[in-house]
């Protein structure tokens, strides 16, 4: 069953790879995609790494593997303003530089169920997701880019974790997320 779960992710993880690879720049505006390639040249400068950040379509705003392929979603491109996208691929970094996707996998394949292991799961979770909005908001600071127009985009949109209890959330709430990285944002 683990092993079935691992090959599954792994499976997961290559057709996710080549979608993006293939992902269409078709329809957005090439000051997005200038965008795109200054964000990701200062990222890979300050991280001293060598991601890529690509364009698709994804459920989320964006998403990342340890890799090092991030994938920003395209409507979220066209349509949000500059700094919310630099935080979305900025936070994505923070994942793939710590390579938080192996260590939940790590996670995944050490949990015995019988020990309500689920729980735990989401907990590492919730705190991979605190540690990217953090680096994220102190990378945001240090280039310049405003925080103000993300903690609106924050505030306003749905929260995707509606109704869920607290101790199962994977995100805190939206009013304390943008608390928190406007927190981390002023005192960096
Ligand atoms: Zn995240």
């Amino acid at each position: 069953m683990k092993k079935f779960k691992f090959l599954l992710i792994m499976a997961m993880l290559f057709f996710a790879r080549v979608t993006f690879l293939e992902a269409s720049k078709a329809g957005i505006a090439p000051e997005r995609i200038q965008l795109i390639k200054e964000i990701q040249n200062r990222l890979n400068f300050s991280f001293q790494c060598e991601f890529s950040v690509f364009i698709g379509q994804t459920r989320k705003y964006a998403t990342a593997n340890s890799s090092g392929i991030i994938m920003i979603d395209s409507l979220f491109l066209q349509t949000a303003d500059r700094s919310s996208i630099f935080f979305a691929i900025a936070h994505e970094y923070a994942h793939a530089y710590l390579q938080h996707d192996v260590r939940m996998l790590e996670q995944l394949l050490g949990t015995d169920p019988s020990h309500s292991g689920s729980s735990k799961l989401i907990e590492v979770r919730r705190q991979f997701e605190k540690e990217a909005d953090g680096i994220a908001a102190r990378k945001a600071k240090q280039m310049g880019f405003a925080i103000e127009s993300l903690v609106d985009f924050i505030l306003t949109s749905p929260d995707s974790e509606k109704g869920i209890p607290p101790e199962n959330r994977v995100y805190s709430k939206p009013r304390e997320r943008a608390d928190y990285i406007l927190a981390v944002y002023q005192s960096s």
